[in-house]
């Protein structure tokens, strides 16, 4: 058992935008899921944590190591898909995995090739080993990125947005291989998308502005929501005026209307219905966007 103890960190970026505010966070073993919009902060915390770019201030570290101080012990243990892993060159999933091997200190050919073909079938890419990583689809080219991060028995995996552009089957079976992997090992899992962190992960951070705003599992968190979420179908046109009178945490549109949810402690009755909150509903109301609907 591992443990990722990241604590008091800060960065601000020379434009003077604050990425991250102060984030303390401590995660074990198993899938952690980093949910926020886009902008908030969630790759500058992963980059940071991959040794790519420094912070100003906090510390962070996993088990014994000073991950900002010891960037070389780290990356011995770290294994990271980054948002961008796309520039696949015209060779084999087969002959890039060694040669990313061979990067990782993986010496020795004998097990370097028990290594590859080990990554190849768990990522299930074994009868695609001789075809070129180029045309691969895209869940496969995130299948091979996951192959890479696993390389060196990683104690930490960081992976950004894996799941961008990905159709639902692609999805659904980068799911079970993330699954998988997370059973023995800490992975990050850093996404802009609830499904990715409902499906997957048993702890979770929100973050926004580059604060960490819940941080717990996604169950306790919908548990507090229970009785405070309620939903209207509305006419388009009066959306602007919902906005003003309720707290709208979400606004989807159904059959060419919006279908709205609202916080609200009491019953506001005019029509609205109470839902069972989901982990919509939390993500919506931690980083409260109602500004941003009409
Ligand atoms: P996320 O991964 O959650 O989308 P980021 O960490 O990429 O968030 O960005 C957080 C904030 O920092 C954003 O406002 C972004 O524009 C800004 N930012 C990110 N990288 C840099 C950089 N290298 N220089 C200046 N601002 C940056």
């Amino acid at each position: 058992m591992s443990i990722l103890k990241i604590t008091n960190l800060s960065k601000t970026y020379a434009n003077g935008v604050k990425a991250l505010d102060n984030v303390s966070l401590e995660l074990e073993n198993g899938m952690f899921g980093l949910l926020g919009p886009n902008g908030a902060g969630k790759s500058s915390l992963m980059r940071t944590l991959a040794t790519l770019q420094e912070a100003d201030a906090g510390s962070a570290t996993l088990d014994d190591i000073d991950i900002l101080n010891e960037p070389a012990e780290i990356r011995k243990v770290l294994g990271y898909l980054p948002q961008e892993f796309g520039v696949y060159p015209r060779i084999t999933a087969e002959q890039l995995l060694t040669h990313l091997s061979i990067l990782k200190g993986i010496t020795n050919p004998g097990e370097r090739k028990e290594l590859v073909k080990y990554l190849l079938d768990k990522v299930n890419l074994y009868d695609k080993r001789n075809k070129s990583v180029k045309g691969f689809s895209g869940g496969m080219k995130q299948r091979v990125g996951i192959a890479q991060a696993l390389i060196g028995n990683p104690k930490l995996i960081i992976v950004d947005e894996p799941t961008a552009g990905l159709d639902p089957g692609e999805r659904n079976r980068f799911y079970n291989l993330l699954a998988d992997v997370g059973k023995e090992v800490i992975v990050i899992l850093s996404t802009h998308i609830v499904d990715d962190v409902r499906e997957l992960c048993t702890k979770m951070a929100i973050m926004n502005l580059g604060e960490i705003v819940y941080h717990g599992s996604p169950q306790t968190a919908i548990d507090e929501l229970r009785t405070k979420v309620y939903q209207k179908i509305v006419p388009r046109e009066e959306l602007e005026n919902y906005a003003q009178e309720y707290k709208i945490i979400s606004n989807k549109m159904v059959g060419g209307q919006p279908l709205i949810h609202v916080f609200s402690d009491v019953d506001p009755q005019n029509g609205f219905e109470q839902v069972t909150p989901n982990l919509e509903d939390v993500f919506f109301s931690k980083i409260n966007t109602s500004n941003v609907l009409v």
